[in-house]
C-alpha cells in the first residue's frame, strides 16, 4: 500500500509527502482505509508503531472534506497524560499545515481562561486528557453535542490511570451517532467491555 492509495485529503496527503513518510506502516494501512469510509476502529497497536498517524490523518481529512468550522468542536482526541495530548496536538499541526483547521489542546497546568478562550472561538479539534475536559464540563464552557470523530488513544494507560469512570462519562456526552476511533496496547477485560458498549461494529486492527 502507498500513501496516494488511501483516499486521504490531497492536503493532507501532501503533508505526509511533505513529512518524508514513503509508506503507511500496517496500522497506517489497516485503519485509514476504514476510517475514512466512516467506520468506528478498534486499534491494537503499541507507541512507535505509527498509530497517532492512523487517527490523525483520517480524522483530518474528514474534517476537511465535511462543513466548515462550527461553533461546537467536531472532534475530539482523549489522551491520557498531558505530554502525550501535546505530543498529538504537534502531529495534527503537522498533518494539517496545508488545511485551515484549528485546535486546543486542554491539559492541565494551564489556566482555563486561554482554553476557555479558544474554544469560545469554535475549533474543529479538541485535544484533551479526560479531567481537564470534564473541568471544562462542568464549568458550563463545553459542549461536546457536536463532536462527530472521537479518539481515545491509550486506553490501557487510561485504565492503569483510573480514568476509565471518566472516559465513559466523556462518551456519554458526545451524539451516539459520533464515529469512534479507539486504540490501546492491550486489550484487557475492561477495556473489551467499553470497546463492547460504545464502538459499534469497529473493524478491528491488531499489529
Ligand atoms: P507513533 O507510533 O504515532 O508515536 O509514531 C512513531 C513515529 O513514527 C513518529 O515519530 C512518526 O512521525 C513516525 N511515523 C509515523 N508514520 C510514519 C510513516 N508511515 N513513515 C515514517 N515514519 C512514520
Amino acid at each position: 500500500t502507498k500513501f496516494s492509495d488511501l483516499n486521504l485529503n490531497p492536503k493532507v496527503l501532501q503533508a505526509v509527502v511533505d513529512a518524508g513518510y514513503e509508506t503507511p506502516t500496517p496500522i497506517q494501512a489497516g485503519a485509514i482505509p476504514h476510517a475514512l469510509q466512516g467506520r468506528d476502529v478498534l486499534g491494537i497497536a503499541q507507541t512507535g508503531t505509527g498509530k497517532t498517524a492512523s487517527f490523525t490523518l483520517p480524522m483530518i481529512s474528514l474534517l476537511a472534506n465535511g462543513r466548515a468550522r462550527a461553533r461546537m468542536p467536531r472532534s475530539l482526541v482523549l489522551c491520557p497524560t498531558r505530554e502525550l495530548a501535546a505530543q498529538v496536538a504537534e502531529n495534527f499541526d503537522t498533518y494539517t499545515k496545508h488545511l485551515k483547521l484549528t485546535k486546543a489542546l486542554l491539559i492541565g497546568g494551564v489556566s482555563f481562561k486561554e482554553q476557555e478562550q479558544l474554544i469560545d472561538r469554535g475549533v474543529d479539534v479538541l485535544i484533551a486528557t479526560p479531567g481537564r475536559l470534564l473541568d471544562h464540563f462542568e464549568r458550563g464552557k463545553l459542549l461536546l453535542t457536536g463532536v462527530q470523530i472521537m479518539v481515545v488513544d491509550e486506553a490501557d494507560r487510561m485504565l492503569d490511570m483510573g480514568f476509565i469512570p471518566d472516559i465513559e462519562r466523556i462518551f456519554s456526552l458526545t451524539p451516539f451517532t459520533r464515529q469512534t476511533l479507539f486504540f490501546s496496547a492491550t486489550m484487557a477485560p475492561e477495556i473489551e467491555r467499553i470497546t463492547n458498549t460504545f464502538l459499534s461494529s469497529p473493524e478491528r486492527i491488531e499489529v
